[in-house]
């Protein structure tokens, strides 16, 4: 038997590969639903994501997991493909929102970049490779400038991680850009080289994905296809203790209780939550766990009449560099990625604001919360008076900082329990975040066990 603790998308991805390889598994979850942070919900004809709105999936490919997942647990005519208009995204510079250069013609124009800061992109390519770990911050300033880490980089780190880039590693949290310089020694030419190769390996795009009832519908699905009562919620409480020939894990619901004796246990829980399980085993490795940081955040669905907005929310979305005094980090037009996510007559938008560069924003009341948005979406997309619907989720501890030092962190606390084989951590304050990581990850640890 295969025990896996935490029925998030990393657990449940885990289960479901070990599953299809024939294997026994046990999932136990301590809330009373699975899913984790993947959490959707209808609201007055809106369709809100509390959590991820989309990943981005690379079909086809040997990384794509995630199709595979869709695939196997028959939710292939669920999955939608973000329309076209995905493509475009907005960055705000002087208060006004601009178009994402994509090409180099649209780089050359864009009024997103000085002149001064487009002429010192010529010089990347014969800048020399960095020495020692670097932050995304230091990194991007060495590599491209300035201007790049606060229109361009600051606020996709804030749109993908909620960090702070002074603080986060290029080489943890943004592989594959670190990878340009290692491999190709400069990020133009990497990237020019990475498109040729995947014009000659001619297999479609990444493109990014939802289902029709929201994110939410992955991690229901898993479960109610793996084995009937192969998945237990409400586990509120979970321990584990090494036994002669594997692992014996107890778990108690507030109506049953039990002890199954397992050959591998799978910890898909949050840094902390591990820290808790296995501080009996190394509490210099529970340790560790407990200083991997979180950035909070609040996420905000907003309905609006189209007719009050002054922006066509033709596009993905926007993010907003911290120099431009706006308080939300940015903004998905959801009702244009993916249909039926608001009723006739409205759009919505889902904002965010706090992170780790505004900490103190979750603590804000809800009045204050809704003020700051409808103010900051008035003045980024001329959003006028107030929102026909505002539904807010508190994340306290959202999403996990790869900081400087987090692979050595990760690194030691693998050292640490190396004495105790067939125990396995599966969650995303490791090797990446999105959704689509979580579910490669949980299919390459599949593999290794079996
Ligand atoms: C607001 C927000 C927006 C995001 N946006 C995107 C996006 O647009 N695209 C994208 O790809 N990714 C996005 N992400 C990231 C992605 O959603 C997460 O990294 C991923 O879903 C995490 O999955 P997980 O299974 O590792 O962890 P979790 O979802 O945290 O699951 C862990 C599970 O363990 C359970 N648990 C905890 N303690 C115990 C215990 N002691 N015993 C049993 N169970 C326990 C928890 O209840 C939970 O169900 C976003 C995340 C957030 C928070």
């Amino acid at each position: 038997m295969i025990v896996v603790i935490g029925a998030g998308i990393s657990g449940l991805s885990a289960a479901w590969f070990l599953h299809r390889k024939g294997l026994p598994v046990q999932v136990l979850e301590r809330a009373d639903r699975v899913g984790g942070v993947i959490a959707s919900e209808h609201l007055d004809g809106y369709l809100i994501e509390h959590g991820p709105n989309s990943t981005l999936q690379k079909p086809e490919s040997e990384d794509d997991a995630l199709g595979r997942l869709v695939g196997d647990v028959g939710l292939s005519d669920s999955l939608m493909a973000a329309g076209t208009a995905a493509k475009k995204r907005f960055v705000m510079r002087g208060g006004q929102l601009r178009a994402l250069p994509t090409s180099p013609p649209a780089m050359i124009a864009t009024r997103l970049f000085s002149l001064a800061a487009k002429l010192r992109l010529l010089g990347e390519p014969f800048i020399g490779r960095g020495k020692g770990e670097e932050t995304i911050a230091q990194f991007v300033t060495r590599r491209l400038g300035p201007e790049f880490l606060d229109y361009a980089i600051e606020p996709f780190v804030s749109g993908v991680y909620a960090g702070d880039p002074r603080t986060l590693s290029v080489r943890a949290a943004v592989p594959k850009i670190y990878a340009l310089e290692r491999d190709h020694g400069s990020l133009i030419r990497g990237a020019i080289a990475l498109g040729k190769a995947a014009k000659a390996a001619a297999g479609p795009p990444g493109r990014l994905v939802s289902f029709d009832d929201g994110m939410e519908v992955l991690p229901r699905t898993i479960a109610e296809r793996l084995p009937a009562g192969s998945v237990r919620t409400g586990c509120r409480m979970v321990g584990l203790e090494p036994a002669e020939d594997g692992w014996r894990v107890a778990w108690g619901t507030p109506t049953e209780s039990g002890v199954i004796e397992a050959r591998h246990v799978i910890l898909a829980v949050p840094a902390a939550a591990a820290a808790d399980l296995i501080t009996s085993l190394s509490p210099e490795a529970a340790g560790e766990l407990r200083d991997i940081a979180y950035a909070p955040i609040v996420s905000a669905g907003m309905g609006y009449d189209p007719k009050r907005v002054g922006h066509a929310l033709d596009g993905f979305g926007f993010l907003v560099p911290r120099r431009e005094g706006v308080r939300i980090l940015g903004g998905l037009f959801s009702s244009t990625l993916f249909p039926g996510r608001a009723p006739a007559g409205r759009v919505l938008i889902t904002t965010f604001i706090g992170g780790a560069m505004d900490g103190d924003a979750v603590a804000l009341d809800d009045s204050a919360v809704t003020r700051c948005l409808s103010d900051d979406l008035a003045r980024s997309l001329g959003a006028a008076g107030e929102p026909a619907m505002v539904h807010l989720t508190r994340w306290e501890r959202a999403i996990p900082q790869y900081v400087l030092g987090h692979l050595e962190r990760i690194a030691r606390i693998d050292g640490l329990l190396e004495d105790h084989p067939g125990l396995h951590f599966r969650a995303n304050w490791r090797d990446g975040i999105s959704v689509a990581d979580c579910v490669r990850n949980g299919e390459k640890l599949a593999d290794h066990i079996a």
